[in-house]
């Protein structure tokens, strides 16, 4: 880094704090927005409020204090090309009062109504420097300005093309890819905005291959140093179990069970992502993958990341499990130790088929006879830890999540999983009728509760996440129940579930909910998952607003499980107090019932920050590529690390990689 002009120890340090360390920082630090110094305006032919870009010359700045203690004023006196002179307004950039009379300058921002022009975004055109064309903006800080980097740039950018390009010659060929170092210079130095997108691509292209490139590694290391039984064609357990359905699967399911057919097949342990909104029939899928370990003489597991949603699974699994005469168990860590241990020894000897259960499954040195099918449900909330303890057993695997995310995502934050979706539900289901209802009119949605209950049907009303913590939660649950009990549902039978309760007194309340001695479930979030009373019609989730998108997409799949249709009322704060992603949220929740299209809402709403943040999944800082933005471009990569990874073609190992770079940052000028 020090090769270059002006960078000493203090400079390198400042150079540090944006993240870049070495010349090939420097080169890859890509502008984040392309000034037109050729297309400026002049203050003459702006209208207040207009935006534009102009370029002119400074004659004097300085700091101007307002009443406002964090508030500071910039002033600039300015000239523009045709003489026009006006006064720039930056706020608490106190920085810019050090520039020197006679700077050239391009801004951009906006005429203000009282006369001023105010600055968004500016240039400085410093000695040297071009200032025609497409100039870049750089990611800056106030040590290191813009104008700065672009004149590290301008000396860097020539030693890019020491630099490898990983990228086979087919592969650019066929994708009409610039060079690498051309790419560079392009995203930099660009004459149109086209040229530096197309730029920009190529480099996104390659991180992201790279990135599928490193998946397919750890796939294949993994397939080599294991492997899992593969079974045989399909027999009468499985025969029996299709005959005992009492519906006909959908293609989508079917399509699935192909899927998952093919893995079983194999020696290599299936790695698959099966997802599928709440409903959409996902379990019936799982469970044909257990009974398929089961008839070919194994065992097989299935693992929730909650005691409810494990008591859930069982009592589903375990109810076909008795007519198909399959021995299936319940493991929780919350069961006396004794009996664990009983469980825990007719699994070992092969005298229980199908263990059902919490993370406990893998936490208390549960032993196998021979475990051939593990199936995690709602994987993201084990950690990556539990998963990795799974393959060491390498079963096949599969995992379930009713929090879809797109496909060409899903293959690049779970870029080690096959993905298969189900993205319609069984025919003949009524979607939710969900509402948003404001604060004020509240009483309104008790009112329709209660005529739901009078029809024989039952409730939930779910009461806002008041803290991050069970036990205020709770509290403020129990409170919450014993307010309605005395309001709006006096006289009804109200139960309040939540997180804190013993798993027994929990069991017992949804016992009673199920049998219809409740009228109404009082609820935390831990409806979320596994709850499921096709009786209960109607839900009201108080002060919607608080929750996230796919969490009351998920609160929402607990009812419109029967016959009848059902309904949603989300109450909010008055609209006026809302955020407007909140809005958003609510409107996009009463507009659509298909999981895959809220997650693209969910996705532009929070980012995809936040998501990769949700699923812990060890993603790299990607430099180029924006998930979001380049998505053809993942399923492009994906496509060619599969294929690159296949032949014989040569793509730079991204280990070896590294070295070459370092090699190539300290070389000097060419
Ligand atoms: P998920 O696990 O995806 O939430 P489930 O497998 O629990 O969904 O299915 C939801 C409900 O739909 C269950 O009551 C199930 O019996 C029913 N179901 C599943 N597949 C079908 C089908 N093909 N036709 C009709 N009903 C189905
Ligand atoms: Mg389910």
């Amino acid at each position: 880094m020090e090769t270059l002009s002006g960078v000493g120890p203090k400079v390198a340090e400042r150079l540090e704090k944006l993240g870049l360390r070495t010349v090939r920082d420097i080169v890859e630090h890509l502008p984040r927005a392309y000034l037109d110094w050729d297309e400026a305006a002049s203050f003459r032919d702006l209208s207040a409020g207009e935006e534009a870009t102009v370029r002119c010359t400074l004659q004097r700045i300085r700091v101007r204090p307002t009443r406002r203690r964090n508030l500071k004023l910039v002033e600039g006196v300015v000239v523009d090309g045709a003489g026009v002179r006006e006064t720039a307004i930056w706020f608490n950039q106190q920085y810019l009062a050090k520039l020197p009379p006679g700077t050239e300058l391009l801004l951009h921002g906006t005429r203000e109504l009282g006369g001023g022009f105010r600055v968004a975004r500016h240039e400085v055109g410093a000695a040297g420097l071009h200032t025609v064309g497409l100039v870049p903006e750089y990611p800056a800080t106030e040590d290191v300005p813009s104008y700065r980097l672009r004149a590290l740039v301008d000396e860097a950018l020539p030693r890019a093309r020491f630099f490898p390009d990983p990228l086979p010659a087919t592969l650019l060929g066929e994708e009409r890819f610039p060079l690498r170092p051309d790419a560079l210079r392009a995203a930099h130095r660009p004459r149109e905005r086209a040229e530096a997108e197309a730029a920009r691509e190529r480099l996104a292209f390659e991180e992201l291959l790279v990135l599928q490139l490193g998946f397919l590694h750890r796939r294949r290391a993994l397939e080599e140093e294991t492997s899992a039984p593969a079974l045989g064609d399909e027999g009468d357990l499985v025969r029996r179990y299709y005959d005992a359905l009492p519906f006909t699967l959908t293609p989508e399911q079917r399509a699935a069970i192909r899927e998952i057919h093919q893995d079983l097949g194999r020696e290599r342990p299936m790695q698959r992502l099966l997802q599928g909104d709440v409903g959409s029939g996902k379990t019936v899928v799982a469970l044909y993958a257990l009974l398929r370990s089961v008839e070919s003489g194994h065992q097989a597991a299935l693992m929730a990341p909650t005691e409810t949603l494990a008591e859930q699974h069982f009592l589903t699994i375990e109810g076909i499990c008795r007519d198909l005469r399959v021995r299936c168990e319940l493991l929780t860590s919350s069961l006396p130790a004794r009996q664990r241990r009983e469980i825990r020894e007719r699994l070992a000897s092969g005298e229980a088929e199908i263990a059902v259960g919490t993370h406990a499954l893998i936490q208390e040195g549960v032993q196998f006879r021979s475990l051939a099918v593990a199936v995690v449900d709602e994987q993201h909330r084990f950690g990556v830890e539990q998963r990795r303890a799974l393959g060491r057993a390498t079963p096949h695997v599969l995992h379930m999540t009713a929090t879809p995310i797109p496909r060409t995502l899903a293959q690049t934050v779970y870029g080690d999983l096959d993905v298969t979706e189900i993205a319609r539900p069984p025919r003949g289901r009524r979607p939710v009728v969900t509402r948003w209802v404001s604060h004020e009119r509240s009483a309104e949605a008790y009112t329709r509760l209660r005529r739901h209950l009078k029809e024989g049907r039952q409730a939930y009303v779910v009461c806002p996440l008041i803290s991050e913590s069970e036990t205020t939660e709770a509290r403020a649950a129990e409170g919450e129940a014993a307010r309605l009990r005395a309001a709006e549902l006096r006289g009804l039978e109200v139960g309040c579930l939540h997180g804190k309760l013993p798993p027994a007194e929990r069991r017992a309340l949804m016992d009673a909910f199920k049998s219809r001695e409740l009228d109404v479930l009082v609820a935390t979030t831990v409806i979320e998952v596994g709850v499921d009373v096709p009786n209960a019609t109607i839900m009201i989730v108080q002060e919607a607003d608080r929750f996230g998108l796919a969490q009351l997409h998920q609160l929402r799949g607990r009812v419109g499980r029967g016959a009848e249709q059902s309904y949603c009322l989300l109450v909010s704060r008055p609209k006026e107090e809302l955020t407007d992603d909140a809005k958003r949220r609510l409107e996009a929740l009463v507009e659509s019932g298909d999981g895959f299209a809220l997650a693209e809402v969910d996705l532009e709403l929070r980012g995809e920050g936040q998501l990769l943040g949700t699923r812990q999944s060890g993603l790299p800082d990607l430099r180029f590529a924006s998930l979001t933005r380049d998505r053809h471009l993942i399923a492009k990569a994906r496509r060619w690390a599969e294929d690159l990874a296949d032949g014989e073609a040569d793509v730079v190992d991204p280990l070896r990689r590294e070295a070459e770079w370092v090699d190539a940052d300290n070389r000097g000028f060419a």
